[in-house]
């Protein structure tokens, strides 16, 4: 069904540079609220299913670092656009057959939720590129979701994923359910936040929390985000 869907991707160059100032504006605003300093918090661009032509007009709009989830969507645009200086953040499910893929294309990974595909990650890392900025999934809202390891799996996991020689660990990731209200979406990411600084204790060089989407990035910026994730409010609705 999915190819008789209109063309998923039409913008006008001056409506996404709209888009991205508006959002650009909600996060300093955030970021006052929350008593943090400006430019405290990053935007990722998240651009899965639309074209690398917009990822283009992103980049001429000032954006520099997109997000993606899936592994072969990524490396056609990464190539499409490998005359631009863009930063690629895998923030998808990770399929063990995927890994390659993503270790040559990426320069983050927020996706982590198993040791083995971590493993992969680490030994298909080429050399030349550096270690490899990864974070670990939590499961902030285990009865919606399966992705992610639970806040009781996370220190385990931390540990061992902090020995990969090809991978940097700097911090954590979360997606919670769609909530109502500042109070009840803060919540998920207080937890996230708590427990990246109980792992700090002994992995003192976490520095990154990854939270907060088009619908609840205030209440992440609130709660410490350093990177939120926003695909809709700057790219439209997806169709596919
Ligand atoms: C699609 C996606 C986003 C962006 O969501 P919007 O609601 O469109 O802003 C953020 N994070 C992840 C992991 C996603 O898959």
């Amino acid at each position: 069904m999915a190819n008789q869907l209109p063309y998923d991707g039409a913008m006008m160059p001056a409506e996404l540079e709209r888009n991205i100032s508006e959002v650009e504006a909600r996060i300093r605003a955030a970021e006052r609220r929350a008593g943090r300093p400006s430019g405290s918090v990053s935007l990722l661009a998240v651009s899965k299913t639309k074209p690398a032509e917009l990822v283009r007009q992103a980049h001429r709009a000032g954006l520099t670092a997109f997000g993606e989830n899936y592994a072969q969507e990524m490396s056609e645009k990464a190539q499409a656009l490998a005359d631009l200086p863009l930063s690629w953040h895998f923030i998808g499910p990770i399929q063990s057959n995927k890994t390659a893929l993503i270790a040559e294309t990426c320069d983050w990974v927020h996706s982590i939720d198993r040791l083995k595909v971590a493993r992969r990650l680490s030994e298909q890392r080429p050399p030349d590129k550096g270690p490899l900025n990864v974070l670990i999934q939590i499961n902030t809202s285990a009865e919606v979701s399966k992705s992610g390891v639970t806040v009781e799996a996370g220190e385990e996991l931390a540990a061992a994923v902090s020995e990969l020689p090809g991978l940097a660990l700097r911090g954590l990731m979360t997606i919670p359910a769609p909530a109502q209200g500042r109070d009840a979406q803060r919540q998920p990411f207080n937890q996230c936040r708590i427990l990246m600084e109980q792992l700090s204790a002994t992995l003192p060089q976490l520095d990154t929390l990854s939270m907060g989407m088009s619908g609840d990035m205030e209440a992440a910026v609130e709660e410490g985000a350093h990177i939120v994730r926003i695909g809709t409010d700057i790219f439209g609705p997806r169709y596919n």
